[in-house]
């Protein structure tokens, strides 16, 4: 029988697929199982509205079968099958199939980078990474006669009529001798068929059959020396379905309660906490598809075991596409877990294509919408279960409101929590209701521990007008409301470095008179203090305290201290311009006048340091030198 080659670009492809240290070879039994359900998938149809068919639903199986001498693995199934020209175009070409579309990418990346062909659904080829050769045996549905293709790779392939009792199409795979990096006889083993079955086709519709093995113990029909039976142990072959072929997300709510969700969730993912959410989706329309979300109680302590990472992996039909698909939801929601299946999602998708799939995207946004809605749901019925939903994960809500220049942040923003003066934590929404009349701003405060919020001393004379204080305590909150900007309408003023808007016109023009007033004073602390501060001033906003520190420009102190930590050397240095306010009633800044006026400068410029230390310390700062600074309090007993 003469050899006839593929056509080139299926060439290429093959030469590619055998030759490529693939990591991801396990995923050939996939394809070829997803190709077995799909010809029944068409004979069924057919058989609808053609009695000739002769089969009803529950006739349809596919068989795996292990002959591990002859090392071949077969996938038979009773489906549509193939005519002796089908076959030919069919596995000789590179037509319609995923392989096609893998040739463009391949073509429009101009590389022969190989570990993207792991991205695919490479189809019927796939079976040349673990076989040496390849027959298969076919005959379809309505023709007396079958045809047997066979091919050793990339040199060709023959094609012939072939006697086949039976309608459907036996893929017969000779799996490739064993190398020194890699033991493909392992897939003969079958116990790792089974697994593969269970974690790429366990929701392929149709039964999948194997022959199991398994000990029982049996009576021998002999007696023992006390007269009682004798047992042992034979080998039983079972055939078994070994797929579970109805998703848990295809059922419907009448059928699985939300705790048997939650017990599947458990299981997946080794997590031994309840999930905080279940989201369950069911759409059909122009894009139909099942989803079953969850997001978790808390980080999964499991973390060690590999499956921490949020994500939510994407079957069509059953059959997986892929694992953790990042691209499904941003990664405000990147914690969230679970499974999307939609008939309408191509077997053959790469994370490229992904990216950019219309389809995928439509069903991306609404399940952020059922998301969101059921955590605005969670906030309004359970508020403590939110707050803890919130310490987990509220940090990916905020970061979501920060990328992309504050693309998200109108969606995001309702989800966000503060700490508040009231002690307790509330949404921008819920602070701007709760405001009076004659407030103008949303105050907030930050700081690195509440504690420390609480203590600053430009918080007083918000609180003593009985105004609602934000809290704010995470590295990233400052920033997320310069992107939120404004609610509702409402404007953002830091304590520590904006005007309050809490002076009238003539407390103004009075405090101007009052700093020119003191010019000279206030030249000479900022002198003294020798490039420590970048202005002194006399403060409009304390009441109790003798001073404190405020910042003007971009930088405040807390965003300083994050970009202490920061990674390069460049963030590290940046520093915020520290102004020193003085408050012009306090005793303390009094006695700095008079000394400063009675020509005592030494004494004027000790008191000066010791206020701009004080201002520095409460403000969070550390003191660079405390033994200094204790000397020079020391001197004032
Ligand atoms: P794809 O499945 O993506 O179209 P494949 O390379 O996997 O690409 O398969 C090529 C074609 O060969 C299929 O579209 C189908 O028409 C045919 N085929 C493969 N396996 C079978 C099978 N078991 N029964 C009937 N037809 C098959």
């Amino acid at each position: 029988m003469s050899k006839k080659q593929f056509k080139a670009e299926s060439k290429r492809l093959l030469d590619l697929m055998i030759n490529s240290i693939y990591t991801n070879k396990e995923i050939f039994l996939r394809e070829i199982l997803s190709n077995a359900s799909d010809a029944i998938d068409k004979l069924c149809y057919l058989s609808l509205t053609d009695d000739k068919v002769g089969l009803n639903r529950d006739d349809f199986r596919i068989d795996i079968l292990v002959d591990k001498e002859a090392r071949t693995i077969t996938v038979r199934d009773n489906g549509i099958g193939m005519s002796l020209a089908e076959a030919e175009s069919n596995l000789g070409v590179i037509a319609r199939s995923g392989s096609y579309q893998f040739k463009g990418e391949m073509d429009k990346e101009q590389s022969e980078d190989l570990s993207i062909i792991g991205q695919f659904g490479v189809g019927f080829y796939s079976a040349f990474m673990v076989s040496d050769k390849v027959t298969v045996l076919t005959r379809k549905y309505g023709e007396s006669e079958g045809a047997k293709w066979e091919s050793s790779g990339a040199d060709g392939y023959t094609v012939a009529p072939y006697e086949k009792e039976s309608v459907g199409t036996d893929v017969i795979m000779h799996i490739k001798p064993d190398t020194e990096e890699e033991i493909f006889g392992s897939y003969l083993e079958k116990w790792k068929i089974k697994a593969l079955v269970k974690k790429y086709s366990d929701y392929v519709r149709w039964p999948i059959r194997m022959d199991m093995e398994r000990q029982e113990r049996y009576e021998t029909g002999e007696k023992d020396d006390e007269g009682k039976p004798k047992f042992d142990y034979r080998t039983v072959t079972e055939n078994e379905i070994i797929n579970s072929m109805v998703p848990i997300w295809q059922r419907g709510k009448n059928e699985v309660t939300d705790d048997d969700c939650i017990r599947w969730y458990k299981e997946k993912n080794r997590d031994r906490k309840d999930p905080c959410a279940l989201i369950r989706v069911s759409v059909e329309g122009s894009i139909s598809y099942k989803a079953m979300l969850f997001v978790p109680g808390e980080e999964n302590e499991n973390a060690f075991l590999g499956d921490n990472k949020g994500g939510v992996t994407l079957y069509s039909n059953g059959v997986m596409i892929m694992e953790k698909c990042d691209k499904l939801l941003h990664d405000y929601f990147e914690f969230v877990k679970g499974v999307v299946d939609s008939p309408d999602l191509s077997l053959n998708i790469s994370r490229e294509i992904l990216q950019h799939d219309r389809q995928l995207q439509l069903i991306g946004k609404n399940l952020e919408k059922k998301i969101k809605g059921e955590l605005e749901k969670m906030m309004k019925e359970d508020r403590p279960k939110y707050e803890t939903f919130f310490r987990n994960f509220g940090t990916h809500l905020k970061a979501g409101c920060c990328d992309e220049y504050g693309r998200y942040k109108d969606f995001l923003r309702d989800l966000l929590i503060f700490y508040t003066s009231e002690d307790k934590q509330i949404t921008l929404k819920e602070y701007v209701e709760n405001m009076p009349e004659s407030q103008k701003a949303i105050y907030y405060a930050s700081a690195d521990t509440l504690k420390h919020a609480i203590s600053l001393p430009q918080c007083e004379s918000v609180r003593s007008r009985g105004y609602e204080l934000l809290y704010l305590t995470g590295p990233l909150d400052e920033v997320v409301l310069e992107n939120l900007m404004e609610q509702d309408g409402k404007r953002f003023c830091n304590v520590v470095t904006d005007d309050l808007g809490f002076e009238t016109e003539e407390e103004k023009k009075a405090a101007e008179e009052r700093d020119i007033e003191n010019k000279e004073l206030l030249d000479f602390v900022k002198e003294s203090l020798g490039g420590a501060v970048t202005a002194v001033r006399l403060s409009r906003k304390l009441a109790a305290m003798p001073c404190c520190l405020t910042t003007e420009g971009g930088i405040t102190l807390e965003m300083e201290r994050y970009f202490r930590r920061g990674p390069s050397e460049e963030m590290r240095k940046l520093r915020a311009n520290r102004v020193l306010e003085l408050n012009a009633e306090h005793r303390a800044v009094q006695a700095l006048k008079e000394a400063f006026e009675s020509g005592d400068k030494e004494k004027a410029a000790n008191l000066a340091k010791i206020l701009e230390t004080l201002s520095e310390m409460m403000a969070g700062c550390e003191v660079e030198d405390p033994a200094s600074f204790v000397s020079l309090v020391a001197e004032l007993f």
